[in-house]
C-alpha cells in the first residue's frame, strides 16, 4: 500500500511488538522502550510547537546518546527530516550544510555547541541543546523543553517521501546532499535486519557514530527486529571501553568499521572475558583479508563484510553467517539490484570488472539542489557508485577499490587496496594508506604509509624490498613512509586527502 513505509509507523509497531523493557544502555543507565516510545512523541509534538511543519529540515549534530534515537523517531513522526551531520567539520563546512539544506532547526549535544555557534552565526534557527548546559546559553532552547509537549500523532508520509538529507563527499569538494526516502531507509533497514538475524544475537555494542548513513541504518535496521534487542551506546568508540562493555553487558556483535577492528587488535585481548561475542559486522571502508583472519583467528568470531554507499541508502549487500566468502562483501540484499557495468554502460561478464552499480527502492530520490549531477549519478534508474568491482558466477560482489583512487602509474592501472593489503600482511605492519604522486618520469608514483607496532624496527625501505617480492613491477610502492598513525576520517576511512599531502609535503 501507498505510504505503508513511514518510518514513525515503523518504530510504532517495533514497541508495540515488543512492548516495555530495558533497551538501551549509555553510561551507566538503562533506557526503557516504552521512555524511548514516549519521549519521542512528546519532541515531535515539541518540534511542532516550535513551529517545524512536514518536510522542514532538522540537523542532528550529536554526539552518540539515547536522544538521537529519540530524536530521529520524533523527527519523523512530525513528518520532518532527518539531517545528520558528522561533528569532525570546519564551522565553514558546517555553515555549507545548514544553509545549503535550509534547515530550520538544529538538535545538538552541549560539547558541539561551540563548533554550531561558530557556524551558525547569522543564520535563523531554532538550537535545542541536549541536556542541562542549555539554560546557561543564550539564543538557545533545552531539549526537555519540547519534551514537556503532548504527544504528537503520526504524521502519514508516503513512501517517496524524504525521510532523511545526508550530506556527503565532504572529502573530494563540497559536500552533497543526498535525498533518501521512507521506503528506502526501510527496505535498506530490512536488510539490515535480515542479516541481523543470521547472527541469532539480541545484544549488540553501538560504538557508530548514528549520525551518519551506517549508523542511521544499524537505527532503522534495529526496529525491524522479530526479537527484543539490547544495545549498547558508546559517545565515541574506544577500544579500551568497548572491550569493557562486551565483558560487563555479554554482548554478542558489534557493527564496525575495520579501523575499529585494527584499534581492538592492538589491546590486550587475553584480560577480559569476551566469551560471549559471536560476530562482527563490517562496513564503510575494504575490509583486508589479513586483518578478517586475525580477528576471527584470535577472538573465535565471524566478521561478516557488507557494502553500501550512501546514495544507495547505506547498504547494498552484506555477507551472512549461511553465505560468506572470501575477499567478498556478501550478495546483494533484497532492496538492491547490482549490476556490473563498462564504461558504455553495457554489463560485463561475471568475473570481470567493472563500475557497481545499483537499482532499487534504496536508490537515493537525487542530489538536494544539484539536478544536473542527480542526472550523471543516476542513469536508467542505476546509481552509478563511482566503485569497481565484480560479481562472481554465484552473484557474490567484490569490491575492487573507487574509481577516484585509482593510480595511473606509466599506463598502467594500480589499485591502491592491493598494495594495502600486500603490506598488511607483513606480521609487524598495523595500517597501511596507498596513494599516488605525481611524477614527471611516470604521472604517477606508487607510494605508501604504514603505521607499525609498537618496537618495531621495520624501516621504510625494508617494506619496498617486503612489498616488491609480493607485487608485479610497476605497481609496488617505491616509497614507504612509517608514520605514527595512518590518518582517519572521522568515520574511521582512511583520508586518503590527508595521506596524500602527507606524500607531498
Ligand atoms: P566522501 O565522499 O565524503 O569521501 P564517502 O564516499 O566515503 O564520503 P560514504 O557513502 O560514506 O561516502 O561511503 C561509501 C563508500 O565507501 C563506497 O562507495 C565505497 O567506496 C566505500 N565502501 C563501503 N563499504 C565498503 C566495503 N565493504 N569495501 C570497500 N569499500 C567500501
Amino acid at each position: 500500500r501507498p505510504g505503508e513505509h513511514n518510518l514513525a509507523v515503523l518504530a510504532e509497531r517495533s514497541f508495540e511488538r515488543h512492548g516495555d523493557y530495558e533497551a538501551l544502555f549509555f553510561e551507566g543507565q538503562w533506557h526503557t522502550s516504552a521512555s524511548i516510545h514516549e519521549r519521542a512523541a512528546r519532541v515531535a509534538g515539541g518540534l511542532r510547537g516550535i513551529g517545524i511543519e512536514v518536510g522542514d529540515r532538522v540537523v542532528v549534530l550529536m554526539m552518540n546518546t539515547p536522544e538521537v534515537f529519540i530524536t530521529y523517531r520524533a523527527v519523523w513522526r512530525a513528518g520532518a527530516v532527518v539531517t545528520p551531520v558528522l561533528f569532525l567539520q570546519t564551522p565553514p563546512e558546517l555553515r555549507h550544510i545548514l544553509t545549503d539544506s535550509g534547515a530550520r532547526a538544529v538538535v545538538v549535544t552541549p560539547e558541539l555547541l561551540p563548533l554550531l555557534q561558530s557556524a551558525a552565526e547569522g543564520l535563523d534557527l531554532e538550537v535545542l541543546v541536549v541536556g542541562e548546559e542549555a539554560e546557561a546559553t543564550p539564543g538557545t532552547r533545552p531539549y526537555a523543553e519540547l519534551e514537556a509537549a503532548d504527544p504528537l500523532p503520526i504524521e502519514p508520509r508516503g513512501d517517496d517521501d524524504l525521510a532523511a538529507l545526508l550530506y556527503t563527499g565532504g572529502t573530494t569538494g563540497r559536500a552533497k546532499g543526498v535525498m533518501l526516502s521512507h521506503r528506502g531507509l526501510w527496505e535498506s533497514g530490512a536488510g539490515i535486519d535480515a542479516v541481523a538475524r543470521t547472527m541469532d544475537s539480541t545484544r549488540s555494542l553501538l560504538p557508530l557514530p548514528l549520525s551518519h548513513a551506517y549508523g542511521l541504518i544499524v537505527v532503522v535496521g534495529g526496529m525491524h527486529s522479530e526479537r527484543r534487542g539490547v544495545s549498547v551506546l558508546q559517545r565515541w568508540f574506544d577500544a579500551k571501553g568497548w572491550l569493557e562493555l562486551v565483558q560487563e553487558h555479554r554482548l554478542e556483535s558489534s557493527p564496525v568499521v575495520p579501523s575499529m577492528l585494527t584499534m581492538l587488535l592492538a589491546e590486550p585481548l587475553d584480560d577480559h572475558d569476551l566469551s560471549s561475542l559471536q560476530s562482527f559486522g563490517s562496513g564503510g571502508a575494504p575490509l583486508p583479508e589479513s586483518l578478517r583472519q586475525e580477528v576471527e583467528g584470535r577472538l573465535g568470531v565471524v566478521v561478516l563484510e557488507g557494502y553500501g554507499c550512501t546514495e544507495a541508502s547505506a547498504v547494498v549487500s552484506a555477507s551472512t553467517m549461511h553465505e560468506r566468502r572470501a575477499g567478498s562483501v556478501g550478495k546483494p540484499l533484497p532492496h538492491a539490484e547490482v549490476a556490473i557495468l563498462d564504461p558504455a554502460g553495457q554489463p560485463v561478464p561475471a568475473g570481470e570488472d567493472g563500475e557497481i552499480c545499483v537499482r532499487g527502492p534504496g536508490v537515493m530520490l537525487g542530489y538536494w539542489n544539484e539536478p544536473e549531477l542527480t542526472a550523471q549519478t543516476v542513469v536508467d534508474g542505476w546509481l552509478h557508485t563511482g566503485d569497481i568491482g565484480h560479481l562472481d558466477g554465484d552473484g557474490f560482489l567484490y569490491v575492487v577499490d573507487r574509481v577516484k583512487d585509482l593510480i595511473i602509474r606509466g599506463g598502467f592501472n594500480v589499485f591502491p587496496r592491493d598494495v594495502e593489503d600486500a603490506l598488511l600482511t607483513h606480521p609487524e605492519v598495523t595500517s597501511a594508506a596507498c596513494v599516488g604522486r605525481p611524477d614527471p618520469a611516470s604521472g604517477e608514483e606508487v607510494v605508501a604509509v604504514v603505521s607499525v607496532q609498537p618496537g618495531s624496527t621495520l624501516t621504510g625501505e625494508d617494506l619496498v624490498t617486503y612489498a616488491r617480492g609480493r607485487l608485479a613491477a610497476y605497481k609496488y610502492p617505491r616509497e614507504v613512509l612509517v608514520v605514527d598513525a595512518v590518518p582517519l576520517t572521522s568515520v574511521g576511512k582512511t583520508d586518503r586527502k590527508a595521506v596524500r599531502s602527507l606524500v607531498r609535503g
